[in-house]
């Protein structure tokens, strides 16, 4: 008897010791599918449930039955090169079938198989929809002005950035952070919003953008699984003046460049000097250099410049201020002193 021969004990073939390749695989139970999987999908918002989290998707129900059926297909581990094809037919809104076919190797030996799954689809309002929906609420954000209320532009503002923040944390997937409404009061805006984190985020940014300071009040609401559960006031105190308002202080007007905690910084719009000075909101307001008008230069004669008037047509003179450089034909803005009846040059 030569060393290298050897027979199959099942079926006499050739083999290199013990079974042949082809009764081995007769013995594997190499492929084996889940017969019925279920999917759980929020019908609001459309999230996907797995296991028991929620998690955002953009795939649709073709994509998610394909991917649930892959997962549902087992293999035995010797197989090698598995090639997996997929095609599934929705049978009624809540019943999707996927026909399996799978093609490899197992001990040297090409094998194929089937199987079916049918994919159960259920509806189940998501967590975070369930919170929006009862109206759940962590904190409050108070956007406020010291000594007047915040402007629409500061409004629409603060409304921006908020759901933009909302937007970039829904994004990284912190699904629990949201808007749960906005109200627009007799004082300003107030957005209530559904955790610390966001209340947080967006207080900043608007103070950040806007200018003023932020101050937080939390209110003990009880206990929840051991801990203590707050609602906090996040009050939001916008600056006297906004950035770009033209202010007479004395008799000279500035431009507010910026204001932080007690101090601001102003242009000087006779001379072109900057200056960081004390909070002073006793200035007398003219506007904002967003609504600056344009004028066109009629002409420069040394230090007098000739503006010709957008609303009368008429060509007023003035001092031309020394930072500004002005030359017949272009255009100016300017916001109008209604006391001094004065042109007031911003740019
Ligand atoms: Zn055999
Ligand atoms: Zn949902």
């Amino acid at each position: 008897m030569s060393i290298q021969e050897s027979f199959c004990p099942k079926c006499g073939g050739p083999s290199e010791g013990g079974l042949c390749g082809r009764c081995r695989v007769e013995q594997t139970e190499w492929l084996v599918c889940d017969p019925r999987i279920e999917s759980v999908r929020c019908p609001t918002c459309g999230s996907l449930k797995y296991k028991s989290k929620w998690t955002d998707t953009d795939r649709d129900q073709q994509e998610t039955a394909e991917e649930l059926a892959l997962g549902a297909v087992h293999l035995h581990e010797d197989v090698r090169h598995p090639d997996i094809g997929i095609a599934t037919r929705d049978m009624s809104p809540n019943r999707t079938v996927a026909q399996v076919t799978v093609a490899g190797t197992l001990y040297d030996v090409p094998v194929k198989g089937a199987c079916t799954i049918e994919i159960a689809w259920k509806k189940e309002q998501c967590d975070r929809c369930c919170m929006f929906a009862g109206g759940y609420y962590e904190g409050v954000l108070q956007l406020r002005a010291t000594g007047r209320k915040p402007d629409p532009f500061e409004i629409g503002r603060g409304m921006a950035i908020a759901r933009s923040i909302e937007d970039a944390m829904q994004e990284a997937g912190d699904r629990l952070s949201f808007i749960t409404r906005t109200d627009e009061t007799r004082d300003g805006l107030d957005i209530v919003i559904s955790s610390q984190h966001i209340g947080q985020r967006i207080s900043r940014e608007i103070v950040k953008e806007l200018g003023g300071r932020v101050t937080t009040h939390p209110k003990l609401m009880g206990e929840k699984d051991g801990k203590a559960v707050y609602r906090v006031t996040y009050a939001i105190r916008l600056p006297c003046y906004q950035k770009g308002d033209v202010v007479v202080l004395g008799k000279r007007p500035y431009e507010i460049r910026e204001m932080v905690s007690s101090t601001m910084k102003v242009f000087d719009l006779t001379d072109g000097s900057s200056r960081v000075i004390h909070e002073d909101c006793s200035g007398r307001l003219l506007g904002n250099i967003r609504q600056a008008e344009k004028a066109l230069v009629a002409f420069l004669d040394g230090d007098i410049v000739g503006i010709l008037d957008p609303k009368t047509f008429e060509t007023r003179e003035f001092p031309a201020p020394p930072w500004l450089a002005f030359s017949e034909g272009t255009e100016v803005l300017l916001l109008r002193d209604p006391e001094t009846e004065r042109f007031i040059f911003v740019g």
